[in-house]
């Protein structure tokens, strides 16, 4: 690996922010799912989560591909688990959705560990994760259309939230913890390498400063 790539990587990974994400519900467009991980990587969320409750719609991981690789993916069986899971890692989830007791998106602070969950294209956000859910979360519509596509609404508020970071400085300062810093990183760097020690069950070398490995 030249050493400008090893640096660019350093870098983004040191801006990843662990407890910003996002959680799709049954989003089953590939452009759409494909269009969040993209503001995703640009935002420097490091983990997007989706549940699909139907099996016959694409996955992320049917989607990935080009910048979906920068952002991991964790998949969930189930709507109910999924915001358990991640109420339990200390995360707050506001659900976008157009209900009436929902704040303006702008009203909410992004700096503590938050999630947004973002609902299916036709049917929205579910009767249950609404229910489930710490608030509700609008973005402003004042044009004939109801609703924003699902991608557009997770980066205006992915947006809001990338504001509040950067003025918190939250990008000026390492997130990740150093074991999944340096994990991710030989993954980027080698992918090819990663899923062979991946495969044969060992742990990955480790690199010198240039990025080399060390053997
Ligand atoms: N008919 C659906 C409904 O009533 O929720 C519309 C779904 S919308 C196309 C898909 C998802 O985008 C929503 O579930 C929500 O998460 C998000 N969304 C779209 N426009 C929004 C807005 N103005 N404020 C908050 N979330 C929005």
């Amino acid at each position: 690996m030249i050493p400008r790539r090893y640096e660019r990587l350093k870098q983004v990974l040191s801006k990843r922010q662990p407890d910003l994400t996002v959680l799709t519900e049954d989003v089953h467009k590939p452009h759409n799912l494909s269009a969040i991980i993209r503001t995703c990587d640009a935002v420097g969320v490091f983990e997007v989560h989706g549940v699909n409750s139907n099996s016959k719609v694409p996955t992320y991981s049917q989607v990935a591909q080009g910048t979906e690789k920068w952002v991991q993916i964790h998949t969930h069986n189930h709507i109910k688990t999924a915001i358990a899971n991640l109420q339990e890692s200390g995360f707050k989830i506001y659900a976008a959705h157009l209900s009436e007791e929902a704040l303006d998106y702008r009203d909410i602070d992004y700096t503590h560990p938050t999630a947004i969950l973002v609902g299916a294209e036709k049917y929205g956000v579910s009767d249950l994760a609404a229910e489930l859910v710490d608030g509700h979360i609008i973005i402003p519509m004042m044009g004939m259309v109801q609703s924003l596509n699902v991608s557009v609404a997770a980066a205006v508020i992915l947006f809001e939230a990338q504001r509040q970071r950067l003025a918190a400085q939250m990008y000026d300062r390492v997130n990740l913890d150093p074991e999944i810093f340096n994990k991710v990183l030989f993954e980027w760097g080698y992918p090819e390498l990663a899923a062979m020690y991946q495969r044969r069950g060992n742990p990955y070398p480790s690199l010198d400063e240039q990025g080399n490995i060390i053997h």
